[in-house]
């Protein structure tokens, strides 16, 4: 219930605040130029981090990695993600219910024609997937549909 009301309201203030959301810039902490993300980032990383595209569902190896460790940001290395919060949603993509708090940011865009959470790393900008409402029902209800080549995995064990 709560995040019910939490979404509308999210989702109304942007609905409100649309020219303005289009027309400010975010300012993130890691500041490079496109130049310097092309050359550190692989073509698909490059595709889906900063042009917000989506990799093929199922061709991400960590779509079904389920070892003890943390997913980081493939851009900035900021700890995105918990195994423990991961879950095998079907959909093709990494999922998980619960994020590490504050070093995700969310926007809403239209690029599909209806409006999705999009969801990005608070640190670099990069773009990591949409957040939707079919997640597990005994835990958040949050479905994190992230591409797992914006991510990195860190074992447990190394
Ligand atoms: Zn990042």
């Amino acid at each position: 219930m709560f995040y019910k009301i939490t979404l509308k309201f999210i989702m109304l203030s942007f609905f409100f605040s649309c020219n303005s959301v289009a027309q400010k810039k975010e300012s993130f902490k890691i500041q490079k130029t496109e130049a310097e993300w092309k050359l550190e980032l692989t073509e698909l990383q490059y595709y889906v981090m900063r042009e917000e595209g989506t990799e093929r569902a199922f061709s991400s190896p960590l779509d079904k990695n389920y070892s003890e460790g943390i997913y980081v940001c493939a851009g900035c290395d900021v700890p995105l993600f918990h195994s423990k919060n991961k879950f095998n949603s079907g959909s093709g993509w990494p999922s998980f219910d619960v994020e590490i708090k504050g070093n995700i940011a969310y926007t809403i865009d239209y690029n599909i024609g209806v409006a999705r959470i999009e969801e990005h790393c608070a640190n670099c900008g990069g773009h990591l997937g949409h957040l939707f409402n079919d997640g597990p029902k005994n835990t958040t209800g949050k479905r994190h549909c992230i591409n797992g080549v914006a991510l990195k995995f860190i074992s447990k064990n190394e």
